[in-house]
């Protein structure tokens, strides 16, 4: 296979009262692992039960309960590694975080700060066809989630439900390579994407499967490039964290703002308190949620409770060797097995259900025809009517059908949108409808002659008109097809039009 080349995209700049500004953007992802039990408990892990029904003794933290590892959530936070072409540890380490809050009952989270289970990979962050940013992913551990507080169910009270305390969740820490706020929105997607493709996180954000802590900074031109050359962090600007974002266009606006009030702060004068801050969408602002000074001490140590997690390569190149083929493999393979353009492959593998729908009308079949029916017709559709690819009326094997007869050459391409219509309606076998509705394409030319002979008789006028301008051939082909409902050869009622008129 050959290599796709990529150059970077340009970072964002903003001017301003004093020069140019540039983004600089590093994400923390918590990715809630695709496991059906707790990372140190066997409590289920399914979104909307019960609040405090998907909760063990240890999670609810008992005296004397001992976390047990998940061996699943280990192998998954491997195959996430590995589908980030990252380092595998094969000896990584628990660590407590200690704080206190109601939602989580141990009074610490189990967490890796010295060892993660991951270290260096990175994501190809695609902003248009042959334009990529590699991000540098700089390690992904594994931790417990906390619990939720809930305080708007009653004006005295605040309830706790602890469904959510002990899930496995994989933080993703990336560098900082992001350059803009449509960079970080790609960067997140693409990243979902994998994570999707891999089956290690379902990623679904609005049930907080993936959330993104945002660290801003800007810097002059040039700054970055000098960070980049000595990783000194001193040539960037100070940052502030935007915590817990769930939604791409949130992501992206609560960049746009930070960089703005960052940018105006410094052009008074004034520097960057380092900070965690948070994101209003109702107002567009984000607001200082605690600063570094008041910055919890975590006193973080090694969890006595848990031995050191020792992994065997073996076990990882195991799971190397079950890795599903990923997006940009996917995407490249599609561009130059079936020859159409990076932007339908990239549509067609935007989840593997839609490439595996694409590659099944696709075989055996003309790949770009193929393409064009699956993007435009049936996804273009189906998007209109806010249908599920899964729900599609559609199936691939009818519409590989539709695809057959347009290539047989039994109906036209006008007719075969008829059909698909009637599939999408009334559903049946393509072949069949055609049959049964008299919808097969005239090619017996003797009958394609009688047509164009009425309408020459018919149309005097027209004829002499035509006999000075060719172009008005184009007029008699669509009365011939008009009277033919649409079902002559279209390539044969154009020669024979021409050839009556006498203009070969
Ligand atoms: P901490 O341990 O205090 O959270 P890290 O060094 O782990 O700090 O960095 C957290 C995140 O902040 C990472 O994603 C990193 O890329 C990002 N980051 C670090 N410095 C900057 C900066 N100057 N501007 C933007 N993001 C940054
Ligand atoms: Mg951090």
């Amino acid at each position: 296979m050959t290599e796709l080349t990529y150059t970077a995209p340009k970072p964002k700049v903003i001017p301003g009262a004093t020069g140019d500004w540039e983004i600089v953007i590093g994400m923390e992802v918590h990715a809630q692992v695709k496991s059906e039990a707790k990372l140190f408990s066997g409590a289920s892990t399914k979104f909307g039960a019960e609040p405090n029904s998907n909760v063990s003794l240890v999670d609810a933290a008992m005296p004397g309960m001992l976390p047990v590892i998940n061996e699943y959530c280990v192998e998954q936070a491997v195959r996430t590694g590995l589908g980030l072409k990252a380092e595998i540890n094969l000896y990584s380490r628990f660590d407590r975080k200690n704080y206190f809050y109601p939602d989580l009952p141990q009074g610490y989270q189990i967490s890796q700060l010295y060892h993660p289970i991951v270290g260096e990979g990175e994501v190809l962050v695609d902003m248009e066809p042959g334009v990529a940013r590699r991000v540098r992913i700089e390690r992904i551990h594994l931790e417990q989630d906390a619990g939720k507080s809930v305080h708007d169910m009653d004006p005295t009270m605040s309830f706790v439900d602890l469904n959510r305390t002990g899930v496995a969740l994989m933080e993703i820490v990336s560098r900082p390579d992001i350059r803009g706020p449509e960079e970080a929105a790609e960067y997140v997607r693409k990243l979902r994407q994998i994570l999707r493709y891999l089956g290690t996180c379902d990623g679904n954000m609005q049930e907080g499967s993936m959330r993104a802590d945002v660290n801003v900074s800007v810097c002059r031109p040039g700054d970055y490039e000098r960070y980049q050359e000595s990783q000194d962090f001193s040539h960037l600007g100070t940052r502030c964290e935007i915590k817990n974002m769930n939604s791409m266009r949130f992501i992206q606006a609560a960049i746009e703002y930070e960089a703005r009030r960052q940018i105006a702060i410094l052009e008074d004068g004034g520097s960057i308190d380092q900070e965690t801050r948070l994101y209003d969408a109702a107002k567009n602002e984000t607001r200082s949620m605690r600063s570094k000074e008041e910055a919890h001490d975590y006193r973080y140590f090694p969890d006595p409770d848990l031995l050191p997690l020792e992994i065997d390569q073996a076990w990882v190149d195991e799971i190397g060797a079950g890795l599903p083929e990923l997006p940009d493999e996917k995407r490249a393979r599609f561009v130059l097995d079936f020859g159409m353009t990076e932007y339908d492959a990239s549509v067609l593998t935007a989840e593997v259900a839609s490439a595996d729908f694409f590659e099944k009308v696709a075989a055996g079949r003309d790949g770009k025809m193929a393409a064009n029916w699956v993007i435009n017709e049936l996804f273009g559709r189906l998007n209109k009517e806010d249908i599920a690819l899964s729900d599609s009326p559609v199936s691939a094997e009818q519409l590989g059908g539709i695809i057959d007869l347009i290539g047989q050459k039994v109906i036209s391409g006008k007719i075969a949108k008829d059909l698909f219509e009637i599939v999408w309606t009334e559903g049946g076998d393509p072949a069949k409808i055609v049959e049964e509705r008299g919808m097969k394409q005239v090619t017996d030319t003797g009958a394609i002659e009688a047509a164009v002979d009425e309408i020459i008789a018919g149309n005097p006028a027209q004829v002499e008109k035509a006999k000075g301008n060719p172009k008005l051939a184009g007029w008699f082909v669509g009365q011939v097809m008009k009277a033919t409902g649409g079902k002559a050869n279209p390539q044969a009622v154009q020669d024979i039009v021409r050839s009556k008129l006498g203009l070969e």
